[in-house]
């Protein structure tokens, strides 16, 4: 059935907006060889599986939840096409390598190959899981916490994860350029009770290092601010955007910079990821990271304990296991949280108190995450 799957990519436009920015953004041989990988991933769940060889498996609905074909609708009125034009498949070829060949079960490709449960309507689940629309103070800003504002820098990824909260998210009303940009600067500038900024998106990293530069050089100048936070997937899934380039734009500024990651499994952190966050701890850069507990992808003890290890052997600090975000068309992610709190209590059991993550949930209107324990 992932046939219907592709059927539904190729009548279908290229990709959704934010899919053709980045694309026309990056055509060039000139480009830095991240811009050129990103350029070149796939963005199809047939070729997906056909170069992971699961073409002849692709039948198997218990392994895709593919049982019908792309155009069958949900009960929002969605079809799985339409939800492949908003939101379609995005992977660099970097983390294509780390999967398992003719496993339709590898726990990399589950985060990222769409389904069809992906149309189901569920109760209690949402387009805005976390209330980000009720939080935006200025365009494309966004202020939940005391003395932290979260930019939208952009909308882009480097790859579309099939739970993300905010596969929703109108990125068209954020701004663009740095001068669209100026007065939400300024309402930042004017509110001398945030100390830190955090980039987020979409992707930060998936800004050009001369974009970045202009950005961070904008934030430097906002003396009320201390430090800078990154929020990126791209050094887990496009390594080779952590160049010397990058880190020393972090290094240079007077801001205390954090780099947040996203791994949600051990076998992500291998090879150029491996490296990638050893590069950025090396050079003088704090890495956390955040996961969600996936279900069947990451919500066993051992898969947990393995990633935590991994972690703090590279560098990088567990910070946070998510429950996951309530956002439409997720459901089939969702474990309970009785099971992760058994995780981490056998987890407390098996690593020291500083590789633990806290596990958490995001309630809109909190004053901070919410720690489940
Ligand atoms: S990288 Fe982050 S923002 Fe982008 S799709 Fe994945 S979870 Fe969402």
């Amino acid at each position: 059935m992932i046939k219907n799957l592709a059927s539904g990519d190729k009548t279908a436009p290229k990709a959704i907006s934010r899919d053709r920015e980045t694309i026309s953004v990056i055509t060039s041989k000139n480009k830095p060889q991240w811009q050129r990988e990103l350029a070149n991933a796939i963005r199809s769940a047939d070729l997906l599986c056909e170069r992971l060889g699961l073409k002849a498996i692709g039948h198997d609905s218990k392994a895709t939840g593919a049982e019908s074909n792309s155009t069958q609708k949900g009960t929002n009125g969605h079809s799985l096409q339409s939800i492949l034009r908003q939101f379609p498949v995005l992977v660099p070829e970097s983390f294509l390598r780390r999967m398992t060949p003719r496993d339709p079960r590898d726990p990399l490709l589950l985060q990222v190959l769409p389904s069809f449960h992906e149309l189901d309507k569920t109760v209690g689940y949402s387009f805005d899981p976390v209330g980000d629309r009720q939080s935006v103070f200025a365009p494309g800003m966004l202020q939940k916490y005391r003395g932290r504002a979260l930019m939208i820098t952009v909308g882009q990824c480097a790859v579309h994860c099939r739970y993300c909260f905010r596969r929703n998210y109108p990125y068209h009303q954020s701004p663009r350029s740095l001068e669209q940009w100026e007065p939400s600067l300024e309402k930042l500038r004017q509110n001398r009770q945030i100390e830190e900024i955090i980039l987020s998106g979409g992707d930060p990293l998936v800004l050009g290092d001369q974009r970045l530069a202009k950005l961070i050089g904008r934030l430097d100048a906002i003396d009320h601010l201390k430090r800078i936070r990154i929020h990126t997937r791209l050094p887990i899934v496009l390594p080779s955007r952590v160049t010397e380039g990058l880190l020393d734009l972090f290094r240079n500024s007077r801001l205390q910079p954090i780099f947040v990651v996203h791994a949600n499994h051990p076998n992500e952190l291998v090879d150029d990821c491996a490296e990638a966050i050893v590069r950025t701890v090396r050079a003088g850069i704090p890495v956390l990271n955040q996961a969600v507990l996936l279900k069947g992808i990451n919500d066993t003890t051992e898969t947990q304990a393995e990633l935590c290890r991994r972690l703090i052997n590279l560098g990088a600090i567990p910070y946070y296991l998510h429950q996951l975000d309530r956002v439409e068309g997720a459901a089939h992610f969702e474990t309970g949280v009785t099971l992760g709190k058994k995780i981490i209590d056998e987890l407390k059991q098996q690593l020291p108190g500083y590789a633990v993550p806290k596990y958490v949930r995001e309630i809109p209107g909190e004053p901070g995450k919410t720690e489940l324990t």
